[in-house]
């Protein structure tokens, strides 16, 4: 068993339960993974800085997380800070150029596809059969990274 932390796109925080890190990665892809508060399935992994404190799992949570301190590699914070702004940027031109269609994503996409709508750039959410519709359908939807975390709450 390994337990991730994970967050929603509503930045709801929860831990999962999983058998492996592939079972996540799994489940993330078919949409089965669900926020348990608003029931979105934009659900990622948490980028956390290492967690002090914790009981004795600590160690093993810290090493399957995506681990800033890790990720800098000589421990220094700061290309986690780039990743979080980078992550910024992608967020800001997304909603910058793309309209929000909410749960309509599925349909608006399909539409698009077969021509009944002029193309735009739209994003949204779809449930794990919408994916697999338009996956048959030829249409190619992307996940969403991660929000970058509040300043706020990096202490
Ligand atoms: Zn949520």
């Amino acid at each position: 068993m390994v337990i991730f932390d994970l967050i929603c796109d509503q930045h709801h925080e929860f831990e999962g339960w999983f058998k492996s890190s592939d079972e996540l990665s799994a489940q993330q892809a078919s949409g089965m993974l669900i926020c348990p508060v608003c029931d979105s399935d934009e659900v990622h992994k948490k980028i956390t800085a290492p967690k002090l404190g914790k009981k004795s799992n600590a160690s093993s949570v810290q090493q399957m997380a995506l681990n800033p301190e890790q990720l800098a590699g000589a421990g220094s914070k700061q290309a986690y800070e780039q990743l979080q702004r980078m992550m910024g940027k992608v967020h800001d031109f997304i909603d910058a150029n793309f309209e929000d269609v909410g749960n309509k994503f599925a349909g608006e996409a399909l539409s698009m596809h077969k021509g009944e709508k002029e193309v735009s750039n739209i994003r949204g959410t779809a449930n794990a059969e919408q994916l697999k519709e338009l996956a048959q359908e030829g249409v190619t939807a992307l996940p969403l990274p991660p929000k970058p975390l509040d300043k706020k709450k990096l202490n």
